[in-house]
């Protein structure tokens, strides 16, 4: 009998193979006392260390099936693993509660991937719990004898099948012969949909309860676009998904040719198209898909990366090395943007009523001057690698914009003074996120040297309608023509003075709305990597008076973002 799931598409493609059933090694068993804490914290050194071993082995064949970023999560596991802090917590329990090994490791395990999970509104964090797990796992396997599954010896073509996959067990996926993967946990940002991502394996996460349902060697189809999973289709499924599959590898041929191309609409009008990083991890991504700079680096994921606020000197080597990677290309290096969902440690802030229009980002690098200025001069040295933009979120009335430029002027004098070498072409800008600023864009041009629009933020503002809540989501409206309007307003307003506007909200890579932007003449478009090669085939297939004509009558002509994107979509179904 078919049964249907559907999940998140976490990387595209489709697979069509049979389902191996990947079940976690059974790690239950009793909490439990020992006399000799000797014996015990020897047998738990013995443990880490052959723990070490797998990890260095799971490293290595990282580092030839992925590339070396990613082996990197395999770093971050080792020093997990000799956290001093967790051995701490270990050898503590086995000596002051009287535990056996095993019994320690969970307990003091559990504690922390707790207090990570408990951060339930950062994914980053979420993600560290499951670092956390994948490693204590491994060391209680030992402990207990059990087999941890090696799924590098799967030897024939197969879709696997979870509940969920570690990073560990992702990195060790041959590519020849596991055509897909579908989970029943997990989100887009997860490593596990990454490192998919990198391997182009299709993968389909959060499904829900399809590891319990499906057994060994049934038929299964994976779309990671759409996000539909079958398992035994009929055969007008099964003729369905091989049509679809011979398609998507003539268009992502289509797509790789572009990987050093230009971004050029059909009658050769030229965009920039450049991605969002959240750390120097993610540049293999950017120069694999063929990026033209990045357009938005958000640095408060270097700050939620440390257990302390970074140094300038760690940011300093930070932003060095993604200059530098660009090798010239442009660099938008964003200001942190803590608050609202972003939260660090150890910097407390206060409990608020609604956080996304509370102390946040810009206002808190203005009241805590110390630490605006600390990145600052962290960039202004890193400046002379590369060609750096810096551009400061949050932004809502010129005020603010003047004192963060007066401060970025006294960091570069100071610093200038001090007998630092500085770039003298950095770019200063401003997210346009806060409709207040969207409306005054004609002011601010004359201020700014470029806008970069944040749909995230810009689309929760207008609708009033909070980007966090799922009961209000059908608010987000992209092609709205209120937002659409705002939109072609800034544009406007930046060129009349010369200047440039991009966009690094995830509207920039919507395939709908890419042919209106084209058509407003947004200068750079700015989104995860993996959307640029379909996005500059897409531009590639428009032509400019076309489209210029498709936002008129958008903005003009229409009253709802439905109404819009069936017109953009049959405009586009239409294209060669
Ligand atoms: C945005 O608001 O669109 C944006 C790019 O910033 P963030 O998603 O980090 O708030
Ligand atoms: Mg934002």
């Amino acid at each position: 009998m078919m049964d249907k799931y559907t999940g998140i598409g976490a990387s595209d493609g489709i697979a069509i193979a049979k389902a191996f059933l990947y079940e976690e090694p059974n790690l239950s068993f009793e909490i439990s006392e020992a006399e000799d804490a000797d014996h015990e914290v020897s047998r738990l050194e013995a443990a880490i260390d052959q723990s070490r071993e797998d990890i260095q082995g799971i490293r290595q064949v990282a580092q030839e099936n992925l590339s070396a970023e990613e082996a990197q999560v395999f770093d971050a596991h080792l020093t997990i693993l000799d956290d001093p802090e967790l051995k701490a917590g270990f050898v503590g329990k086995i000596n002051d509660a009287s535990l056996d090994a095993p019994s320690a490791v969970r307990e003091v395990a559990d504690m922390f991937i707790s207090m990570f999970q408990a951060m339930e509104d950062n994914p980053y964090m979420q993600e560290r719990a499951a670092d956390i797990k994948d490693v204590t796992d491994r060391i209680l396997a030992h402990l207990l004898g059990v087999k941890i599954p090696d799924l590098s010896t799967i030897t024939e073509e197969v879709v696997l099948v979870a509940v969920d996959l570690t990073p560990s067990d992702t990195a060790q996926l041959n590519r020849n012969y596991v055509k897909g993967f579908v989970t029943d946990i997990g989100g887009r940002t997860s490593h596990s949909a990454i490192m998919a991502r990198s391997l182009e394996i299709p993968a389909v996460v959060g499904v829900g309860k399809i590891a319990s349902q499906v057994k060994d060697g049934q038929l299964v189809l994976v779309n990671g676009s759409t996000g539909e999973v079958v398992v035994e289709p009929d055969q007008a499924t099964l003729d369905h998904f091989q049509a679809e599959k011979e398609q998507f590898a003539k268009l992502k041929a289509e797509w790789d040719s572009l990987k050093d191309a230009d971004t050029l609409t059909k009658d050769g009008k030229q965009f920039e198209l450049v991605a969002n990083i959240g750390s120097p991890k993610d540049l293999d991504g950017v120069h694999a898909n063929g990026a033209e700079g990045v357009g938005l680096y958000r640095t408060e994921f270097l700050y939620m990366d440390s257990a302390e606020m970074p140094t300038e000197d760690e940011q300093y080597e930070a932003y060095k090395v993604v200059l530098e990677s660009l090798a010239g290309q442009p660099v938008v290096v964003r200001t942190m943007d803590i608050g609202g969902d972003k939260h660090l440690p150890y910097l407390p802030l206060p409990d608020e009523m609604n956080p996304f229009l509370g102390y946040r980002a810009i206002r808190i690098g203005l009241d805590q001057d110390h630490l605006l200025r600390t990145q600052l001069r962290a960039l202004l040295r890193a400046s002379v690698y590369g060609s750096l933009r810096i551009m400061f979120p949050m932004i809502s009335n010129l005020n603010e914009f003047r004192q963060a430029k007066a401060i970025f002027l006294e960091e570069k004098e100071k610093l200038q003074a001090a007998g630092h070498e500085i770039a003298d072409d950095i770019q200063l800008g401003i997210m346009i996120e806060i409709p207040a600023a969207a409306v005054l864009a004609d002011k601010f041009a004359k201020e700014v040297d470029f806008f970069s629009i944040g749909t995230n933020d810009l689309i929760q503002y207008s609708m009033a309608a909070d980007r966090m809540n799922e009961n209000v989501s059908y608010l987000y409206q992209p092609y709205n023509p209120s937002i659409l309007r705002l939109i072609k307003f800034v544009i406007d307003a930046s060129h009349k003075e010369g200047k440039w506007t991009g966009m690094c909200g995830e509207v920039a890579g919507d395939q709908t709305a890419v042919p209106l932007l084209v058509g407003m003449g947004l200068d750079e478009f700015s989104m995860s990597a993996p959307s640029i090669l379909k996005t500059r085939s897409l531009i590639s297939k428009l032509d400019s008076q076309e489209v210029q004509e498709l936002a008129r009558r958008a903005i003009e002509e229409m009253d709802s973002s439905d109404e819009v994107a069936s017109m953009v979509e049959a405009y586009v179904a239409d294209l060669d």
